[in-house]
This record gives C-alpha cells, sequence and structure tokens, in this order.
C-alpha cells in the first residue's frame, strides 16, 4: 500500500499547479484526509483553508485533480 506522504515523485499539472493523482481513487483518499483534517481542526477550534471535497479528471495532464469548487453545471 501506497503512503501519500513518502511519496516523492507527485506530478504538478502545468496547467493549474495542483498535484496530479493516478487516478480516482488515489485523488478520492486525499479528499477523504483533507475532510478529516478539517473536522479535528475544527473540533479543536483551529481555522483552516482545507476544503477539497471533489476530484476530477484533467484534461490538460490526464491526471486527476482535487477541488474545493462546486462542479460546473453542463
Ligand atoms: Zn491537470
Amino acid at each position: 500500500m501506497m503512503n501519500l506522504f513518502t511519496a516523492t515523485n507527485i506530478a504538478r499539472c502545468k496547467l493549474s499547479g495542483k498535484k496530479r493523482y493516478r487516478d480516482r481513487k488515489e485523488a478520492k483518499r486525499v479528499v477523504i484526509l483533507a475532510r478529516r483534517n478539517k473536522l479535528y481542526a475544527e473540533q479543536a477550534g483551529v481555522p483552516t483553508h482545507r476544503n477539497e471535497n471533489r476530484t476530477y479528471r484533467c484534461h490538460a495532464c490526464g491526471g486527476w485533480h482535487v477541488t474545493s469548487k462546486p462542479a460546473k453545471p453542463t
């Protein structure tokens, strides 16, 4: 099982500058971690800007990213 925090070669997207994940599963795991961290921070009364809640496939790099923005209506 891969550990996200010891991965040394995380690619970044040239278009968005975001971290690029191989697949949806990996991106989803980041969202779950971010949500949990946010919950802990709120319970501790610590402000946080982490608000990633959605994964999407990037057409520019072909990878997956996480975002806090709502899905665009298409
Ligand atoms: Zn991208």
